[in-house]
């Protein structure tokens, strides 16, 4: 717990929230600046500032709630769509630097604006190139990962990972991969 994160505060109740779902582990609650009617956070208790620092044994039980949540809007109140956002990093608009999931409700002729697509073009050896680093570097996280499924990753798909650099640090921190 970080005394002075909002989100730590709402997990441990010290900050007030309309919470929708409370887990030894997973809490959601109502944005208090809803982008629709029924937009609700997920966030795990223990404070991890982003999606990549999240311990392994907390991702399962941090979706399975957003599944949860996702499912409840469509069926209590009438979601005809379900936007599941997440940001990571200043630059990538993460307002509060505690992980957290945002499960939009979407209905129709609402105002919400999602788009991102088709922003950047890239030729095929550029795409080429930025699969091959990273499913380098996915395979060799995914036998490393500690809890679920993803350990049966069908290796023979996968070329080998490229040895790490070394003396070079592994970073989490967003901020400190920014140039
Ligand atoms: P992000 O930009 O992804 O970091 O989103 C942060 C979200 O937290 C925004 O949608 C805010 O409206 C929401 N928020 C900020 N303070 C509170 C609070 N006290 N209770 C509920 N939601 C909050
Ligand atoms: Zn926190």
């Amino acid at each position: 717990m970080e005394q002075k994160c909002l989100f730590c505060g709402i997990a441990s109740g010290k900050v007030p929230a309309k919470i929708i779902y409370d887990s030894p582990d997973v809490m959601a609650f109502l944005d208090i600046r809803p982008a629709n009617p029924g937009h609700v956070l997920v966030i795990p208790k223990k404070h991890v500032e982003t999606l990549p620092d999240l311990p392994d044994d907390l991702n399962a039980s941090l979706l399975q709630v957003v599944k949860i949540i996702a499912q409840a809007q469509v069926e209590a109140i009438g979601a005809q769509g379900v936007n599941v956002l997440q940001n990571n990093g200043e630059l990538a608009g993460q307002a509060v630097p505690h992980v957290h999931v945002h499960v939009i409700p979407r209905f129709k002729g609402d105002k919400v604006v999602i788009n991102y697509s088709g922003l950047v073009e890239l030729k095929e050896e550029q795409f080429e190139e930025i699969q091959k680093r990273l499913i380098s570097k996915a395979k060799e996280l995914a036998s490393s990962m500690s809890t679920g499924t993803i350990k049966e990753i069908k290796e023979e798909k996968l070329p080998e990972p490229e040895p790490e650099q070394k003396g070079k640090k592994k970073l989490h921190k967003f901020k400190q991969r920014l140039p």
